[in-house]
């Protein structure tokens, strides 16, 4: 078995790196930027801290890019509550190769509303930036019924000292009480995710993925209210097919889909069928 397995993966290497024949599956690579993170809280207001904010969007975008599209590889700046510097930021952007950059930040200083910044130097694909950072912006505002303060050029680490095309979104004031409301709303900051995740989709032309459903196999099976074993929900019978809303992951011993209805089910192949069309 050995053999035959290490020869796949050597012709599977080979075919990635094959520029005659360049398949570009997983070949973009989108980098994630949430603003600030542990001692620096960015900037704060109506009980919210920018560097939680921008940690939730940013991981709830990068969910959706993964659920939604195919053709891409995402990495954030950090996936925690964590300092990092703005250097190592855009060091981890260029030496992975990133192939376009979004930085997530809450305004601040009196405002309502959206706005997006790319560097106001002079640089070549300059216009492609601009024109990449209209997606995302016009998205970012469809989804999220912002108002709108302008697509803007500044003078920014993170759109300057990057190697590829970057933008720097400013989502709403957090000392602004209306936006902090919006901003305390999981819903609203799923459709600025969203907002963020379609723009980036469409800026690199991104496939959507069809849709993940598993199928009871099982003559009976429980369902869950949460991803715990112990947390029964409902019972459901063979033959029932379920929308899949979180690919399989990792629960005690065993694995889960969580599905469309917010229930969770085993990811177990003896219990369930997992299809995508
Ligand atoms: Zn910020």
């Amino acid at each position: 078995m050995l053999p035959a397995v290490v020869i796949l993966v050597v012709m599977a290497v080979f075919s990635l790196d094959d520029g005659n024949d360049v398949i570009h599956a997983d070949s973009q690579k989108v980098f994630i930027d949430p603003g600030h993170g542990g001692s620096d809280s960015g900037s704060t207001g109506n009980g919210l801290l920018e560097k939680n904010v921008t940690l939730d969007i940013a991981l709830k975008t990068r969910n959706i890019l993964d659920h939604d599209y195919e053709g891409h590889s995402v990495q954030l700046s950090r996936t925690s509550d964590q300092k990092v510097s703005l250097d190592e930021r855009t060091n981890m952007a260029n030496s992975w190769g990133a192939d376009y950059l979004v930085s997530i930040h809450i305004n601040a200083g009196g405002g309502s509303g959206f706005e997006s910044y790319t560097y106001d130097g002079s640089y070549p694909g300059k216009d492609e930036t601009n024109r990449l950072r209209g997606i995302v912006h016009d998205d970012v505002v469809n989804q999220t019924g912002f108002y709108d303060r302008g697509k803007k050029e500044a003078d920014f680490h993170m759109v300057r000292e990057t190697a590829m095309p970057a933008v720097l979104t400013e989502n709403g004031f957090i000392d602004n009480e209306a936006d902090a409301a919006s901003l305390k709303s999981e819903s609203f900051l799923t459709s600025i995710a969203r907002g963020h995740a379609e723009g980036i989709a469409d800026a690199l032309n991104l496939s959507e993925r069809s849709q993940a459903y598993v199928e009871v196999v099982a003559d009976s099976l429980w369902t869950y209210n949460s991803a715990d074993w112990d947390d029964r929900a409902s019972i459901v019978s063979k033959g029932e097919v379920f929308t899949v809303t979180r690919d399989k992951f990792t629960v005690g011993d065993g694995e889960m889909y969580q599905l469309e209805n917010g229930n969770y089910i085993s990811a177990n192949s003896n219990y369930v069928r997992y299809f995508r069309e």
